[in-house]
């Protein structure tokens, strides 16, 4: 019998496939491109659903910690502050090294920027929908979507604890289902990084110029998720956290192995609960706490890629984002990280609502596509590595006796 190649083979051989065929059989391209719309339309297809069932029942089972208040507190904090160190760091260098500028990449579309030219304060009112139904059925009020859905969700905790439970079971059930359908689809990424890729290189007069901003841009982005990873996180672990960086890594080599090669925060979770517990020596209290909640809502790796992504699509496009557009990027990206379902290619999907919240063209996902699964492997694990020290620096400033701990 055949051994199943794992998808992230598959994809490097499409990759190959695609741009040989684009190189070689240009003028079949229509024969093929077919297979990247129809990719888009599917992963465009879910995005509503999946946001949706993904923040109501992140903060529906936010909710039910509620009694945990102090904890509850330093938790969030952690999450928040280290997304958006995340993102800084992402955003500094994005615009240092310009991966996108200059790469011309033959953008069929030339941007009509409609949105994203409002004023901050226009953006914030609209962050209020009017009508949350034409909302949900419009392309470009995504972050609309994400405010309802957060209020919904906290409101889901304030009622009747029959009801609660019928509504958070819910709203979970819709979740599971949604990962579910968009681990169906994320099967089909070869097909569809075949037609996108082969498509592009077959518009590409210069091959070389393209296979430099995608290098680059890669460069980017693991460089910036590098020093998340090896200089922000380990400093607030030690100098917060009175954690031993180097201990802490030693403990969570297996989830950290697992999170690379699986790409999903979720899948790796029952891993690095275990880890965080015997071998780092966080409490059960503290770690079923603040793990499965991070696995879904704490993701850096995710929200410094999504703010680089974009800032990335928009100088490939030639467009300048104004000071403004970039700090609705840096909100959003937060936001959609935090939206962002723990599974492979999460973050891609997500990408779609910086996209429209700055009023940048969805296709510019396809630019992008073709090397998001191999910078989802390193997302994730700096996603998980956040998660852990997180746990670990929570429990020592509760005062547990850590086998992390700096003293140790
Ligand atoms: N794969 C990531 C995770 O599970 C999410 C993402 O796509 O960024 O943590």
């Amino acid at each position: 019998m055949m051994k199943k190649i794992e998808l992230h083979w598959q994809i490097l051989i499409a990759l190959i496939l695609a741009v040989i065929f684009g190189i070689y059989f240009k003028e079949y391209i229509s024969w093929v491109s077919w297979m990247g719309v129809i990719f888009l339309r599917a992963l465009k297809m879910i995005i509503i659903p999946l946001i949706l069932s993904s923040i109501i029942s992140g903060i529906t089972n936010i909710g039910k910690a509620e009694n945990i208040g102090r904890l509850g507190l330093k938790t969030m904090t952690y999450y928040l502050s280290t997304s958006m160190f995340a993102i800084l760091t992402g955003l500094v260098l994005v615009n240092l090294f310009k991966p996108g500028i200059g790469a011309d990449l033959n953008l069929s579309r030339k941007v009509d920027i409609n949105a994203g030219t409002d004023s901050l304060g226009e953006t914030l009112i609209n962050v209020i929908p009017d009508n949350i139904f034409s909302a949900l059925s419009s392309n470009g009020q995504m972050l609309s979507v994400i405010f309802f859905a957060m209020l919904f969700g906290f409101f889901i905790t304030q009622i009747d604890k029959k009801p609660k439970k019928l509504l958070s079971g819910f709203f979970n059930a819709v979740f599971d289902v949604m990962m579910k359908l968009t681990l169906f689809i994320i099967k089909f990424t070869p097909i569809g990084i075949f037609g996108l890729v082969a498509e592009k290189v077959a518009q590409q007069d210069d091959l070389m110029a393209l296979m430099q901003s995608m290098g680059l841009y890669m460069g980017v982005v693991l460089m910036a998720l590098a020093f998340h990873a090896f200089v922000t996180l380990p400093l607030i672990a030690r100098f917060v956290g009175k954690v031993n960086p180097w201990k802490q890594f030693n403990a969570l080599r297996t989830p950290l192995i697992t999170a690379f090669s699986t790409s999903s925060s979720s899948a790796t979770l029952p891993l690095t609960m275990e880890a965080v517990e015997f071998n780092a020596g966080v409490s059960n209290k503290i770690s079923s706490f603040t793990l499965p909640l991070g696995a879904t809502i704490n993701m850096d790796g995710t929200a410094l890629y999504e703010c680089v992504a974009v800032i990335f699509i928009a100088q490939a496009y030639g467009y300048d984002l104004s000071v403004i557009q970039q700090v609705i990027v840096v909100i959003t990206a937060l936001l959609a990280s935090i939206g962002a379902a723990g599974i492979p290619m999460a973050g891609l999907v997500m990408i779609t609502i910086i996209l429209t919240a700055v009023g940048l063209p969805l296709e510019g996902v396809g630019l992008i596509l073709a090397v998001d699964r191999i910078l989802d492997m390193f997302r994730t694990t700096v996603n998980v590595w956040s998660d852990s020290c997180g746990a670990s620096i929570i429990a020592s400033s509760e005062g547990e006796d850590l086998k992390v701990g700096i003293n140790t």
